[in-house]
This record gives C-alpha cells, sequence and structure tokens, in this order.
C-alpha cells in the first residue's frame, strides 16, 4: 500500500493527440486519478474531452478557471487544483505521444521519496535540456546541423523542426535502452515542462498560483524553485516522448511521424469487444478463460444486448421481446449452463382471434380448435382441399402461405399478424420470408422441438453477469464516439454492432425490422393465464402481449405484460430483424468482402452477420470465432 495518491494532469486541447496519449495513460499502472484540463474551446476538442470521462471512472475533467478567453494563457491556473497532501502529481503536455510502461509509478515513487527536489523530470525525447543531456552523453548517434546547448529555447534542439523529425525517427528505431542516462540535477534556469512531477504538499505552501502575467513555465522552473531555494531533477532512468513545440509542429503535423507512434502506444487490452450481447459475453469469456486481456463496451446502459431482462416486482421482465432458450447442440446447452441454471419452460403460445384462442403451433389442438376435428387425416384432407392450385411458383408471401396451410389458417391466423408484422400487405411481400409453415398431426403444442429448453432461473442478466465475471465492462459507451481512443487501447476488435455503420454506410443502409414495446405493471396477479398470446385482427396494434411470470413461474401478486408493436425503421431505431431480401443481401456482400479485409477485427453476431440468429445460433458463431482466433 503506498503512501501517497497519483494524480496525472494534463493540459488539454487537441483531439488528434490525445487520442494516443490517453491509450498510453490508460496502460500505465498505480495512477488514482487522471484530471483532464478543459484547456480548449473548439467544440470538436470539448466534445472529445467531455466523452472520455466514461471510459474510466479515475477520469474527471476539470473546467478552465478564472480567466477568460481559454487558451494556452490559462494553463497556469490549473496548478491551483494540484495541492493535495500525499499526493504526487504528474503532469503530460497533451501531445506526449509515448510513455515508456511502468513510468508513472516508478516517476511518483521517486518523486515521493526525493522531497529535496521542486520538479522532476524523466528523460522526454524532444525536450530541448533532455536532448543536450542525451548528446552530452552521447545517445544520439545520428547527424544534425550543429550542437545542442543548455537552452530551454535552443536553435535545434527547441526550434529546428527537422531535428524533430530525426530524433523521432531515431528514437523509433531504436530501443529505449538507448537513451539512458544518469540523474541531472538542475541550476535555477528554465526548461520546458512536457513531462513533470511534484508534490501537492509543495505546490500547497503557495496555494498553486502561479501570479497572473508571468509566463507559467518560467516561473516553475526557474523563478519559484530559486525563491524557495530548490533545484529541479532530470531522471534519466526512464523516458517519455513529446510530439513538437509550436515552432515545429507545422512540419511534424505533415510527417507520418504520429501514425509511427500509434503503432507503438503500449497495449492495456488484447481484445476490445464492442457490444456485450451473447456474441461479444461469450468471447469475452472464452478469450478472459485463455488468459486474454478484454474489455466489454456497450452503447446501452446494460449488459446481455437483447436478451437483457430487469427485475420488476421480482418477476424477471424481458425488456426487448420474450427469449426462449433451445438448441438441440450440447456444447452450447453445457455452455450456458455453466453461469445459470433453467428452468424447464416450454413456449406454448396462443392466438386470439375474434375472442377466441387458438393453439400455436399449427397442431391437432388447433385443427380440433378450428374444426373441430380429432382425427389426423381428417385434418390433412381439410387443409390439402384448401390450398390453391398455381401454375407457377408462387409469387409473393400470401401465394406461398396459402399453398402451405391452405386458407382458413392463412385468413385467420397468417395473413392480418404478417400484415401487422411487416406494415404490408401479404400480396407485397416476397414469398422467401415464409420459407415453411410446419404442421403437426399430433396434439403437441410445443413451440420448439429442440431437446434442451428453458429460461435462466435468475433471468438473462444474472445469466450474464456470471459469464463477464472478472472482465472489465463499460456501459454507455458508443464505439463510434470514441472509436479512435478505443482500438489505441487494444490489439483487436471484437465488434457486434451494426456492419453498415462500421463503414459509415458507404454501401448504403441495411434495413431491419424493429418494434415498440409497452411494458406495464398490473395490479391483478395474472393477466393471461399463458406466457405469450399472439393479436392477428387488423384493430389492435400489438401483434403480441406477453405475461412474464408465466416464464418463471414467479410469485407475485401483480404482474408484468409487454405489449409488442412494430414500428417503422429509421436509422435511430433499435435494430431487430434484419429484412434479408435481394436489395439488402447485396449490400450486406459489400460490407463483408471489405470487413474480410481487416485481419484485426472480427465481425460477429446478428448485426454484424446481418442475419437472424437465434440465441444459442449466436453463442455457436461465438464459439467457432473463439476456437479460430483464441487458438
Ligand atoms: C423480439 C425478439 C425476440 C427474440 N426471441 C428469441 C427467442 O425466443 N429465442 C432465441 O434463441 N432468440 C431470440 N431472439 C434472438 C436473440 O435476441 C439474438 O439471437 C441475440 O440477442 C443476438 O445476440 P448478439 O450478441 O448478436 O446481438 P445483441 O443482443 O443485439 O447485442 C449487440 C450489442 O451490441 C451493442 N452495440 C451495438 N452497436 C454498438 C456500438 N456502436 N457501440 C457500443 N455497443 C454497441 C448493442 O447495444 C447490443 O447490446 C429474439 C430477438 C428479438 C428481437
Amino acid at each position: 500500500m503506498k503512501e501517497y495518491k497519483i494524480i496525472i494532469v494534463i493540459p488539454a486541447g487537441r483531439k488528434r493527440y490525445l487520442e494516443i496519449l490517453i491509450p498510453n495513460i490508460l496502460s500505465q499502472d498505480g495512477w488514482d486519478e487522471l484530471h483532464i484540463w478543459k484547456n480548449t474551446s473548439e467544440p470538436i476538442d470539448v466534445q472529445y474531452i467531455d466523452s472520455l470521462k466514461i471510459l474510466d471512472s479515475r477520469i474527471l475533467i476539470i473546467e478552465p478557471p478564472r480567466l477568460e478567453p481559454y487558451g494556452a494563457r490559462t494553463i497556469g491556473q490549473f496548478f491551483h487544483y494540484c495541492t493535495d497532501k500525499n499526493t504526487v502529481y504528474i503532469r503530460f503536455d497533451d501531445d506526449i505521444c509515448y510513455i515508456e510502461p511502468g513510468l508513472v509509478e516508478w516517476l511518483a515513487a521517486v518523486r515521493w521519496a526525493k522531497k529535496e527536489y521542486f520538479l522532476i523530470s524523466p528523460c522526454v525525447i524532444n525536450n530541448s535540456v533532455a536532448s543536450f543531456f542525451l548528446q552530452e552523453e552521447n545517445k544520439l548517434k545520428f547527424n544534425y546541423e550543429s550542437k545542442i546547448s543548455f537552452n530551454c529555447l535552443d536553435s535545434i534542439g527547441w526550434r529546428d523542426s527537422t531535428f524533430a523529425y530525426d530524433l523521432h525517427n531515431y528514437f523509433l528505431d531504436n530501443s529505449v535502452n538507448e537513451f539512458r542516462f544518469p540523474p541531472k540535477e538542475l541550476p535555477s534556469m528554465r526548461f520546458s515542462i512536457n513531462c513533470i512531477s511534484w508534490l501537492g504538499e509543495e505546490f500547497n505552501k503557495f496555494n498553486g498560483i502561479v501570479p497572473d502575467g508571468v509566463d507559467e513555465e518560467e516561473w516553475l522552473t526557474n523563478i519559484k524553485p530559486a525563491e524557495i531555494n530548490k533545484k529541479n531533477l532530470i531522471l534519466g532512468d526512464k523516458l517519455c516522448c513529446h510530439f513538437s513545440f509550436y515552432t515545429q509542429r507545422k512540419y511534424l503535423d505533415n510527417t507520418e511521424i504520429l501514425e509511427k507512434y500509434k503503432k507503438i502506444i503500449p497495449k492495456k487490452y488484447d481484445y476490445l469487444i464492442v457490444g456485450s450481447g451473447f456474441f461479444g459475453s461469450t468471447f469475452a469469456r472464452l478469450a478472459t478463460d485463455a488468459g486474454k486481456k478484454c474489455l466489454v463496451i456497450d452503447s446501452r446502459n446494460h449488459i446481455g444486448g437483447n436478451a437483457y431482462t430487469e427485475k420488476i416486482n421480482n418477476i424477471d421482465i424481458h425488456m426487448y421481446g420474450p427469449h426462449i432458450f433451445h438448441t438441440n447442440n450440447k456444447e452450447i446447452w453445457d455452455f450456458v449452463n455453466k453461469f445459470s441454471s433453467f428452468n424447464n419452460f416450454i413456449l406454448s403460445p396462443k392466438v386470439r382471434h375474434n375472442d377466441k384462442l387458438y393453439s400455436l403451433p399449427f397442431n391437432m389442438n388447433t385443427f380440433y380448435e378450428l374444426w373441430g376435428c380429432t382425427d389426423p387425416q381428417e385434418a390433412k384432407n381439410i387443409i390439402n382441399s384448401q390450398k390453391p392450385i398455381f401454375d407457377h411458383l408462387p409469387k409473393n408471401l400470401e401465394e406461398q402461405a396459402l399453398s402451405l396451410v391452405g386458407k382458413d389458417i392463412y385468413n385467420l391466423i397468417i395473413k392480418d399478424y404478417t400484415a401487422k408484422q411487416w406494415m404490408t400487405d401479404p400480396k407485397e411481400l416476397p414469398a422467401f420470408i415464409i420459407k415453411r409453415l410446419p404442421l403437426r398431426f399430433t396434439f403437441n403444442s410445443n413451440y420448439f422441438d429442440d431437446r434442451y429448453q428453458g429460461i435462466p432461473v435468475d433471468g438473462y442478466t444474472k445469466l450474464f453477469e456470471n459469464m463477464l465475471d472478472g472482465v472489465e465492462v463499460i456501459l454507455n459507451v458508443n464505439y463510434f464516439n470514441n472509436k479512435e481512443t478505443l482500438n489505441n487501447l487494444t490489439n483487436k476488435v471484437v465488434f457486434t454492432g451494426k456492419i453498415d455503420e462500421y463503414f459509415d454506410y458507404e454501401f448504403g443502409e441495411l434495413e431491419y425490422r424493429t418494434l415498440d414495446f409497452i411494458h406495464e405493471v398490473l395490479d391483478i396477479e395474472n393477466y393471461q393465464g399463458t406466457a405469450q398470446i399472439n393479436y392477428p385482427d387488423p384493430e389492435i396494434p400489438w401483434t403480441r402481449i406477453i405475461e412474464h411470470k408465466h416464464f418463471n413461474k414467479t410469485n407475485s401478486d401483480k404482474t408484468v405484460i409487454t405489449k409488442e408493436i412494430p414500428t417503422i425503421w429509421s436509422k435511430d431505431k433499435v435494430p431487430y430483424y434484419p429484412i434479408n431480401n435481394d436489395k439488402n443481401n447485396e449490400i450486406y456482400k459489400k460490407y463483408r468482402e471489405k470487413a474480410d479485409l481487416l485481419p484485426d477485427v472480427i465481425f460477429g453476431g446478428r448485426l454484424a452477420e446481418y442475419q437472424y440468429y437465434d440465441m444459442h445460433q449466436v453463442i455457436g458463431a461465438a464459439l467457432k470465432a473463439a476456437r479460430i482466433h483464441l487458438a
């Protein structure tokens, strides 16, 4: 247990540099807080800085103090916030583009131990005074115009952009060990404060106030230490890199240097997993078990994707529609059972038409309810006699359904339901939507045929919590709002969001069916006596009502129902069902081809693969991806 707190501070301006610095800092161990001083009014930078606080609970955004307008002039005013006792402060310029692993903990420890010094700095690549020492120690073995002087505004070390360019390249081509030098005490003199550390207690003595009108660098490195008769120290045991002084910026910004630094950011994670649904969570579990470090993010305020459940009155509410787990695959069943026990729920929905109830899926119970027939052969004969004979292949959904189940079942149960679900007349819908309509000639109303079926006894959310045990998860983060920073934290990305959004809709938008869910808590014990009733009749806006307590036979004097209402799709709505028609499949194919060219991104799940997957299929796909990528 260390006796002091470590607070990192950054006078923050430019997004393009911070996108490199922040992942560098996040990959460092041992620090307690990161204070980002909002030192800009550029909307794009301000928005970026604000978006950072969600990435790590240790990040605090410090609003500009006193002086207006914002800008470089105000940096001095922020030191007022850096005076806590028992605290080591480490300040990085916002364009520090590389921090050697372990630097923060090491610098803080030395800083705490060597209280006699006012400021302590590590070696900073591209800092004039550090360059002077590197030159003195014969560490800069490349050609430059003339000798670097012991002056922080040196014409080579500070002003010369081609020197900075060569220095960066020389650093990038060599090991960090080539740049070590022994400690250097500084006499009272100005030096560039690209990375400095101080004791909160020391700054507390003058309340952290840098006098108005005095350059804060001159004051902190020269005037103040001279006044209290303290020295500053540069330690050459570890280093960080500073991209550029304003004198060099125009030149360096037009080079490949920053891109090169992006490539050497120490990566905090092996995998960034975008989306905590079944694909993301399954992959995260397997990767973590394989010794990989994972970060899972989700733009929603909860884990579990569409399978998420929430407890209301002790009842697990399936917030995005009813989710019944079913599979024939033992490996998948065993996998999910590691994270939750399952009950033996079997779905047997009803359909309500003209105030009469019929059984689903279509089976002898339905045929009895429709026609009073008890003989399977009789039911078959009725259905066959009602099937129209076309002299062509079914041209639309209506023809397809009629040719599969005949007119009674189609008219009573399918026609209006489908029209409501798709918000389109079935005559206008393509035939492929209904590939088969299984008819059962037994008295068996079990919706799914699979060998293993059920619902997690404590709800899906608990299952996901167990699955993600020991995995870092950040909620309310949209990948696209922080893409560059998040990518810089990791070696590989597992992406389970919309593939068209990933490629910025370059080939057009993919379409989905979407729904509104209306949840109602009712002051009665039992509303409909079963988990699911479908409503085909056109005058009723919802397609089905779910009564959640029946999934788990929960005892409660209240009940919660959900009405599911199809709504028109637009990009800002939640995408539920992909519409795999020719047009969308063509667009998807183009995105897929692009995706296949990205070796460091794994696209998985129903949105990234643009196909309807049941839960067991998503888990199966994630197990397969893990076998390939974690092998
Ligand atoms: C109404 C309905 C009922 C269903 N019923 C059943 C059923 O009974 N049985 C069954 O087996 N299956 C059912 N399913 C299918 C089941 O929901 C899916 O198989 C499963 O949820 C897919 O998991 P996923 O991980 O691919 O996607 P999702 O569960 O959608 O997870 C993707 C996650 O990624 C997040 N995300 C997306 N973009 C971003 C971004 N840019 N930044 C950060 N996060 C992002 C999303 O917020 C989401 O949490 C049903 C689906 C629906 C819509």
